[in-house]
């Protein structure tokens, strides 16, 4: 009986250990995210040549010094400067 007791005892100090120890990373999560979410005007904005959009530097397509919003744009507006 005694046995069954300290077993009992054991596994609830392994749950409490592993609750804390989930707590604390999904705190570490929570603190990590709003540093990447506070500089969302850190990334250039350009706006797409041939509809007007503005989109994040790093998600436009770059042609003749022109950014498009994406790439059938950007093949529209290179067709439309070639005639
Ligand atoms: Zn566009």
């Amino acid at each position: 009986m005694a046995k069954l007791l300290l077993l009992v005892a054991v596994v609830a100090i392994v749950y409490v250990l592993l609750k804390n120890y989930k707590r604390a990373i999904a705190r570490q999560d929570e603190a990590a995210r709003p540093e990447k979410a506070a500089q969302p005007g850190s990334e250039d904005m350009v706006q797409c040549a041939q509809c007007g959009v503005h989109l994040p530097k790093s998600e436009s397509f770059l042609s003749q010094g022109s950014h498009y919003c994406s790439d059938e744009h950007r093949k529209l507006g290179v067709s439309r400067r070639d005639k």
